[in-house]
């Protein structure tokens, strides 16, 4: 110990620095010189390697960049912009690639979410955009109970910051043509429709007749597709505002586009000078979604596709004849042109739950994230669409490692499910610990 940290302590000077000093200072010498001034910041920062066959989990850094726009994006980065007029031309590609009148760019899907319900509470009114979230506001915003979903925080949040009230319609697995024409009342500002893996579809309103019940009655429609490949459909429907991240499918940076009609487009963009403020866009965000757009229109969408498609080939190959699991091809659940691969485990056969088997591939070095929100079902999802090449193998060779580590261990007493359950808060408090 002393030897380590040579130099510039003695042991008397050791007893009197706190114990996690210490520690640090431990080990921050045990590094290597090299790895501290490293140009890598995996190695400088310490920071796991993350194998993402996940999907386009902002937990994770949400997708690759694409070359071109990381480009784009470092010569605004030293560069001076007028933010107005930079959004001027996100408003032009956006029109062009999602063929709305107009369009705007926001730090988020989210703060997109919130700008667009608290512009139909104030038009364009600077006062009352400065004085939001306002009270006695004609404010209801009418969202089907099988939409209130939770896509990192709750839907409903992005409501309530603004002042509006939550009108929630029908349950949760049924929605009909009386709950929206019942709910639309003189206190109605919008109807919130979500297209998203999270909602319960199950019997919900078609984007179509929700768009024409609240139409009948002249409320606008915000449009939630975060994180959907469908750019120009709900605009053709009569959506009036629609709403995409930036930063999954399009792999661009963090940021969100408001797509819509001109006027409330503009009203939305006004928000700049009152909510939106405390979740600002900068220039990096609206240069890196312009970029991503007009990628959009010159990627090779069936290259990529194919690509996928040999990835799912190589995988199923790999794992077909593994005792214990049964692999199939799933089709995304909202039409989004991604086949993943489905991998359903026999916790008797091996010997593990399929919440145990994904864990000990996320604590391997480097990590797998593996596609999980259906896991209490004893399965799990390969996504392929941010893989690289020199991953593919990687991901089949460490399921079959962590499979047979599990069968090699066949007395271990399994966690179950409500263990895991009762154990998520605890783990979500702990950072930082
Ligand atoms: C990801 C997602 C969001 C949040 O998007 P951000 O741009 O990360 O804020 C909102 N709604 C849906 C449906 C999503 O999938």
């Amino acid at each position: 110990m002393i030897m380590l940290i040579g130099g510039w302590a003695t042991l008397h000077h050791v007893e009197e620095l706190s114990d996690t000093f210490v520690q640090k200072s431990l080990k921050m010498k045990s590094k290597s010189k090299k790895s501290m001034d490293s140009d890598n910041i995996f190695e400088r920062w310490n920071l796991n390697r993350i194998i993402n066959v996940s999907g386009t989990m902002t937990s994770l850094g949400a997708s690759r960049v694409l070359p071109k726009i990381r480009k784009d994006v470092d010569q605004i980065l030293n560069s001076f912009v007028d933010i107005d007029q930079l959004q001027n031309e996100a408003s032009r590609v956006i029109r062009k690639v999602i063929g709305s009148e107009s369009g705007c760019i926001t730090s988020s899907s989210s703060a997109g979410i919130v700008a667009s319900i608290a512009s139909f509470i104030t038009q364009n009114n600077l006062d009352k955009i400065e004085k939001i979230p306002l009270e006695n506001e004609k404010s209801k915003v009418v969202l089907q109970m099988g939409h209130q979903i939770n896509y990192g925080a709750p839907v409903d949040q992005s409501i309530k910051l603004t002042g509006a009230k939550v009108q929630l319609i029908g349950s949760a697995a049924q929605c009909e043509t009386y709950h929206l024409r019942n709910s639309l009342d003189q206190d109605v500002i919008c109807g919130l429709y979500v297209i998203s893996h999270h909602t319960v579809r199950e019997n919900e309103l078609p984007l179509d007749l929700f768009v024409n019940i609240c139409h009948e009655q002249n409320v606008p429609v915000i449009v939630d597709m975060a994180s959907e490949y469908d750019l120009t459909n709900p605009i053709k429907l009569g959506a009036d505002l629609v709403i995409y991240s930036g930063h999954k499918f399009l792999s661009g940076v963090t940021s969100g586009i408001v797509a819509g009609k001109k006027q409330y487009i503009k009203n939305v963009h006004l928000q700049n000078r009152g909510i939106g403020r405390h979740m600002k866009v900068g220039k990096e965000g609206i240069a890196g979604a312009i970029s991503a757009l007009e990628c959009w229109m010159t990627r090779d969408h069936e290259f990529e596709k194919n690509k996928e498609t040999q990835i799912i080939k190589k995988w199923k190959n790999d794992l077909f004849d593994l005792q214990g699991i049964e692999i199939s091809e799933h089709e995304d659940w909202t039409g989004n042109p991604i086949t993943r691969l489905k991998i359903k485990i026999d916790p008797e056969r091996c010997f593990a739950n399929a919440w145990e088997i994904s864990s000990r591939l996320k604590n391997l070095n480097p990590s797998i994230v593996v596609r999980d929100d259906l896991i209490e079902n004893q399965e799990f999802f390969l996504d392929p669409c941010n893989i690289n090449h020199d991953e593919i193998g990687l991901v089949s060779d460490s399921i079959i490692k962590v499979l047979n580590d599990f069968t090699n261990d066949p007395e271990r007493k399994k966690e179950t499910w409500s263990e895991v359950k009762s154990t998520r808060e605890k783990n979500i408090l702990s950072w930082g610990d």
